[in-house]
């Protein structure tokens, strides 16, 4: 039979699971990777998203091609609305299975559900695999078979479960002689961005390349520091961590294999890999989260977080447009502002400090700043981006406790001590000494002038020499949040 394997999250052609039992089951083999209608339409015309996907698009035609042996091998690409497109080509290919990878967010479950159902109409099936994650769904519960909610015993039933057979790779490469040609009317190059009503971003001059080439060359650059992991992963102005999230996210590399690599060190007594495996197991917990409880896109985990009065109205749109846009007057959170809309990567001790501040200094609802970070970051993921924003504004399972609130001054003195990261991105501020560089309302005027800066209204867009005095004050907004709050005490 023929076979049409469908690309989405999978973005690789080695340890694959969908390719790996497509070429198992099938005499002839086809790639499809589809631009869908529906994710496209509502994203900016510059995303660096779309760009890294057709980058890696091109990475995965030549890396086809050279697995199938011969010149006429390699991706399909398509662009149109998945329920019609797919059925369209498989039909056209003569092919009556489809393989895809599971993806578990709620919109992709609709999608692939109407594809199923279209398929069936034509009379072809629709095969899906675990390959995202190292365990899914059902395969980690609490001994009454219950989805656990809290992190720690999750992660110590997912470790007692883990053998090698989990972190084993599909060999996709014995049966590659399946690769079929494309049909001679399919043997397009990946279209370029403008062909699909996109512009280019910046996303060639930032330290993220594409395609499993790319994912390649940030893991070979990491595991020399994975020793070290534990400790540098907290401070944003030091390379500790992997920046693997969007190959992760996109599948240019496999889980399995990253995931096989902490494992042996962690082993191994590496303590650093420890730490890293722990972060990929939260990573796998964020995902059965979602997968077990959709509302949680829209809803708090924790039904009576759902009865907190956010700001709202036009003050509300005052402030959270001065987060967007970096001019809180919080030096360490207007850096990492400016870093998640300069690059589309914001470092995870910011995301917690900037989601805390949003959401516990400022009063507003989590779904703002969680929606924001959709659209701004390389790596956005509902289940972990979701999770993420639902720990900082404690409504998440496991999370963070409402009445603990992160101090944007000391979160900046501890892990930004000599403002490294804060003169990167608010270089106004780079004459300030270190210890006033936190908060600089605190500075005389004798020190502002030697250090060249002006303080302005709270709120403003600061230029060459100014910057913003703080949005509000952290203490009285602190006690406005203990008391917003109130609503939920007592709740689980
Ligand atoms: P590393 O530190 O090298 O970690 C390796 C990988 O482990 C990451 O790439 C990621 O896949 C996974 N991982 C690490 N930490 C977490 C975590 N806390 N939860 C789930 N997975 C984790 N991660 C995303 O992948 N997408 C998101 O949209 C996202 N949004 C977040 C929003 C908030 C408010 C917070 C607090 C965290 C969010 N995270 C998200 C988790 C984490 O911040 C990023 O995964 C990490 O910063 C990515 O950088 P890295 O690849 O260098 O990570």
């Amino acid at each position: 039979p023929v076979g049409l394997v469908w690309l989405r999250r999978d973005l690789r052609v080695r340890d694959h699971a969908a390719l790996y039992h497509a070429l198992r089951s099938c005499s002839q083999v086809h790639c499809v990777f589809l631009f869908d209608a529906e994710i496209l339409a509502p994203l900016a015309r510059a995303d660096r998203r779309v760009e890294f996907i057709r980058e890696s698009l091109v990475q995965l035609d030549a890396d086809l091609r050279a697995l199938s042996g011969h010149a006429g091998g390699g991706l399909i690409v398509r662009q149109g609305v998945a329920a019609q497109e797919i059925p369209r080509l498989a039909q056209q290919l003569g092919a009556t299975a489809v393989f895809a990878n599971h993806d578990d967010e709620p919109d992709a479950q609709a999608r692939d559900g109407a594809v199923r159902k279209a398929l069936q109409a034509a009379g072809a099936a629709l095969h899906t695999y675990k390959d995202h994650v190292i365990f899914e769904r059902n395969e980690v519960l609490t001994l009454s078979g219950k989805p656990f909610s809290v992190f720690t015993p999750y992660k110590n039933a997912w470790l007692r479960k883990l053998n090698a057979f989990y972190l084993s790779s599909y060999p996709v490469e014995r049966h590659a002689q399946q690769l079929a040609p494309r049909p001679e009317g399919e043997r397009r190059p990946v279209p370029a961005l403008a062909e699909m009503g996109f512009e280019p971003t910046n996303l060639s001059s930032l330290p993220l390349p594409p395609g499993s080439a790319g994912a390649a060359r940030l893991l070979a650059d990491f595991l020399p520091r994975l020793a070290d992991y534990g400790e540098a992963r907290n401070f944003p102005a030091v390379k500790g961590p992997s920046y693997l999230g969007v190959h992760l996210r996109f599948g240019t590399v496999s889980i399995r294999e990253v995931a096989r690599l902490a494992w042996e060190a962690s082993q191994k007594h590496n303590a650093g890999a420890a730490v890293w495996l722990s972060e990929l197991i939260w990573r796998d917990f964020y995902h059965q989260i979602l997968a077990h409880h959709p509302r949680v896109a829209t809803h708090s985990f924790k039904p009576a977080y759902d009865a907190i009065e956010w700001e709202q109205g036009a003050e509300a749109r005052r402030l959270f447009a001065a987060w967007c846009e970096g001019r809180t007057g919080y030096p360490l959170v207007d850096a990492a502002m400016a870093q998640i809309n300069q690059t589309g990567y914001m470092h995870n001790r910011l995301r917690m400090v900037t989601a805390s501040f949003l959401v516990k200094d400022l009063g507003i609802d989590w779904r703002w700043g969680e929606r924001y970070f959709a659209e701004k970051l390389n790596d956005y993921d509902l289940a972990s981006n979701n999770g993420g924003w639902q720990w900082a504004s404690s409504s998440g399972c496991d999370a963070q406790p409402y009445f603990r609130i992160f101090n944007p001054v000391s979160q900046s003195e501890k892990f930004d001590q000599a403002g490294r990261f804060i003169r990167h991105y608010v270089p106004q501020l780079a004459g300030l000494p270190d210890k006033l560089i936190h908060a600089p309302w605190q500075a005389g005027a004798r020190e502002l002038a030697a250090a060249g800066v002006e303080l302005v209204d709270a709120g403003q867009v600061p230029g060459m020499g100014s910057y913003p005095r703080p949005l509000v004050d952290h203490a009285q907004a602190r006690e406005r949040t203990l008391s917003r709050y109130g609503v939920v005490k007592g709740s689980v």
